[in-house]
């Protein structure tokens, strides 16, 4: 490419994008210890971008055969490392043998224009249109692949910018490389070029910016997620499992939709602790949750009321549907072997079942699945009753 006779006035441009690029840089390294896949990829594409802008700024030092390839390599590998990094965000295949081809052929392209061939519209068309395959590529793993349940705003917003990134180099690739524009311009401070390359000066950073925001978004979900569960069983907590009914009860209040709670309590589970030991104990209420959610619809939510005693909230469900729900469960557990040292474990589960009616609180609700529990115990357990 001709020698870059209007670098000094895009150079502060380049300065500020390394700037906040190395600022960044710093974040996505203070993330780094919590280990969010991705983070080490996402680190790499901004040394190599980083890299990539002086490396732009020497072309007037450096040799045009070194600084051609060096920055165009740089730039190139460090849109594959943030591909590579959202892949592994996103549990994704990271295609890196198709981005080190990429890489590997348009190097080599690169030098057969600039040693065998001196045509610099075939370079701009090989590194803009490389850096605009790969950027295509990440708008569409970021729309596809979003995890579900997390702001969508963060991905949209990437692939906005990812998609933006792909089409000013790709206008850049036409324009010059077929020959609309004047190569002596390539750098200059044209109104068209200042423009161009201020918006990619932005997205960049702006890019690295978002995927230090996925990281510090998936850390406060897995956060949130922890807080409000057990750690055994991932059944919610008492706390939230009471702080998500009460919601529910005032919205059936409201709709009067119905709403039923069941109330489950394993039987005689000091005999099992004592007769297999604690960690077996513990086994089998892993075992039991995970029928509990077999058994019931997403929508349903689990909580630990208090050692082997757990809450299930049936939103939107008929007292018939909801003794249908425990009987088929109640059945299920009887069925269940845990396979132990000494042999196999049958064990059983007693239930309550308390109907919403309007203007119960959740104590009320309680309560009533309570009492109807204790009436299943005392009925010879393995049982379900409801209330009234
Ligand atoms: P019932 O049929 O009347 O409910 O009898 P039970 O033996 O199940 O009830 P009880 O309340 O006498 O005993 C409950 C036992 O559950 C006592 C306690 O040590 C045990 N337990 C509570 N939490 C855990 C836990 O996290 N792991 C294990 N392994 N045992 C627990
Ligand atoms: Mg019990
Ligand atoms: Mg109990």
């Amino acid at each position: 490419m001709s020698a870059p006779a209007s670098i000094p006035v895009l150079l502060p441009v380049f300065l500020v994008t390394d700037i906040l690029c190395a600022c960044i840089l710093a974040q996505l390294l203070a993330l780094r210890k919590a280990g969010v896949a991705g983070t080490r990829s996402w680190i790499a594409a901004n040394i190599a971008m980083v890299a990539y802008l002086p490396a732009l700024g020497l072309r007037s030092v450096l040799p045009l055969v070194y600084s051609v390839v060096l920055s165009n390599g740089l730039g190139l590998l460090a849109a594959s490392l943030f591909y590579i990094g959202c892949a592994r965000f996103l549990g994704r295949p990271t295609r890196s043998r198709c981005w080190l081809a990429l890489i590997f052929c348009a190097l080599a392209g690169l030098l057969w224009f600039t040693l065998v061939a001196d045509l610099i519209r075939l370079r701009v068309i090989i590194a803009s249109g490389g850096i605009s395959v790969v950027f295509v590529a990440t708008a569409h793993l970021l729309c596809r692949h979003r995890p579900p349940g997390q702001g969508a705003a963060v991905y949209w917003l990437g692939a906005a910018c990812s998609i933006a990134t792909a089409l000013l180099h790709a206008s850049r690739a036409i324009y010059y490389g077929a020959g609309f524009g004047n190569l002596s311009d390539l750098f200059a401070s044209t109104p068209a070029n200042v423009i161009s390359m201020s918006l990619t000066a932005a997205l960049v950073p702006g890019l690295s910016m978002l995927a230090a925001a996925m990281v510090q978004q998936q850390l406060l979900s897995d956060a949130t997620w922890r807080a409000e569960r057990d750690g055994m069983t991932g059944t919610l907590t008492r706390q939230s499992f009471e702080s998500r009914i009460v919601a529910d009860l005032q919205r059936a209040t409201i709709t009067g939709d119905a709403f039923c709670f069941v109330l489950a309590d394993l039987d005689f589970f000091k005999r099992i602790n004592d007769n297999h030991g604690h960690q077996t104990g513990d086994r089998v209420l892993v075992a039991f949750t995970e029928l509990i959610r077999q058994h019931v619809r997403a929508a349903d939510y689990i909580g630990r009321m208090g050692g082997e005693e757990f809450g299930i909230a049936l939103p939107a469900t008929p007292p018939a549907e909801a003794m249908r729900v425990a009987e088929r469960l109640r059945q299920a557990v009887a069925a269940q072997h845990i396979a132990t040292d000494s042999g196999s474990l049958r064990y059983s589960v007693s239930m309550g079942l308390a109907v919403h009616v309007q203007g119960d609180t959740f104590s009320d609700l309680y309560r009533h699945a309570d009492q109807a529990l204790y009436a299943a115990k005392q009925a010879g357990r393995n049982a379900i009753i409801s209330h009234a």
